[in-house]
C-alpha cells in the first residue's frame, strides 16, 4: 500500500490544528464557549425552553458572530459572580458577559474589553417597605443579601461594617429570601435590580439611587490583546450600528429604567 503523501499529511495537520489556535481558550475548534450568568432576567437567563435571552446574552452573541461563530457554535456556561476569574483563567470559557465589573483586583487575573455598559450598585426592598432608604438604613439590624464574589457585597462590607450581610451564590437566591421575607433588602447593581423588579410587576421597589459606578466589560484570558482588540472592536460596532441600542430596548425596555448611551470603550 502507498503511504500518503507528506504534503497531505501536514496540510492535514494544518486544517485541523489552525481552528483550534484561533480558538483560544475553553472551546474545541468548533465552537465558543462563553460564560454568562442563567438566573438574571433582562441580562442573562436560561428560559425553561432552553434558550438564553437578556441584555448580556445579546452583546455575547454580536461579539461571536463577529468573532466569525455562527449561533449554534455557541455554548453557553454558567458563570456564578465568584467563580468568574477561575473559568477565564482555567480556560473552561473563551470568554465570560456577566454583569461583570471591570476593576483592578481582576485585572490582576483576567483581562477586560469594553466597558459595554455602565450601572451602579443600589437596593431593592419589597414593594411596602417604608424604613430602607438608603444603605445606612440597613445599619439599624436590617439583613441584606448580596452574593459572594461581588463588588456589591464588597462594598458594603468595607463601608457598612455594621449591616448583616448574608452571601447566597446568585442574585435569585437573595430574591427569593427577599420575597418570603428571610432578608430585608437586596443590594447589586440597579440594572440587575430592575430586572428582577420588571419580572415581579409590583412586588419589589429600588430605593437608595446608586452608590457606585459599575463598568461592564467582557472577561477575557489575561494578556490575550488579540483577543481584547477584536472584542472591542465587536463592541464599538455594535454600538454604532444600533443593535446595542435594540439589545437594551428588547430586553431592559420594560424594567423602567432610561435607556442609556453606549461607553466609551478604554480597555486596551
Ligand atoms: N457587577 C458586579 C460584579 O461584577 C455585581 C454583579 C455580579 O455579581 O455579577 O461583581
Amino acid at each position: 500500500m502507498r503511504s500518503i503523501p507528506r504534503r497531505i499529511v501536514a496540510a492535514l495537520a494544518l486544517a485541523v490544528a489552525l481552528p483550534l489556535a484561533a480558538c483560544g481558550g475553553g472551546g474545541d475548534g468548533d465552537n465558543v464557549v462563553i460564560g454568562t450568568k442563567f438566573d438574571q432576567p433582562g441580562l442573562g437567563l436560561k428560559n425553561p425552553d432552553g434558550t438564553m435571552t437578556g441584555f448580556d446574552v445579546d452583546v455575547a452573541r454580536y461579539v461571536a458572530e463577529q468573532l466569525g461563530y455562527t449561533d449554534d457554535q455557541i455554548v453557553w456556561k454558567e458563570a456564578p459572580s465568584a467563580q468568574r476569574e477561575t473559568l477565564i483563567a482555567n480556560g473552561q470559557v473563551d470568554y465570560i458577559v456577566a454583569t461583570y465589573s471591570i476593576t483592578d483586583s481582576r485585572k490582576e487575573r483576567v483581562s477586560f474589553a469594553g466597558p459595554y455598559l455602565i450601572t451602579g450598585q443600589s437596593l431593592l426592598v419589597r414593594a411596602d417597605n417604608t424604613d430602607i432608604v438608603g444603605a445606612e438604613s440597613l445599619e439599624n439590624n436590617k439583613k441584606l443579601c448580596s452574593v459572594t464574589g461581588s463588588t456589591p457585597a464588597q462594598r458594603i462590607k468595607d463601608q457598612y461594617p455594621g449591616v448583616q450581610l448574608q452571601q447566597y451564590d446568585t442574585y435569585s437566591a437573595c430574591v427569593e429570601a427577599l420575597k418570603n421575607g428571610a432578608v430585608d433588602a437586596v443590594t447589586t447593581d440597579e440594572v440587575i435590580l430592575a430586572g428582577y423588579a420588571a419580572q415581579s410587576p409590583g412586588t419589589f421597589k429600588i430605593v437608595g439611587g446608586t452608590f457606585s459606578e459599575e463598568r461592564y466589560g467582557v472577561g477575557l484570558k489575561k494578556g490575550d490583546t488579540e483577543l481584547q482588540t477584536k472584542i472591542n472592536d465587536a463592541l464599538v460596532k455594535m454600538f454604532e450600528s444600533g443593535a446595542w441600542k435594540a439589545a437594551w430596548d428588547n430586553n431592559l425596555g420594560a424594567s423602567g429604567l432610561p435607556a442609556p448611551t453606549p461607553p466609551t470603550i478604554d480597555q486596551t
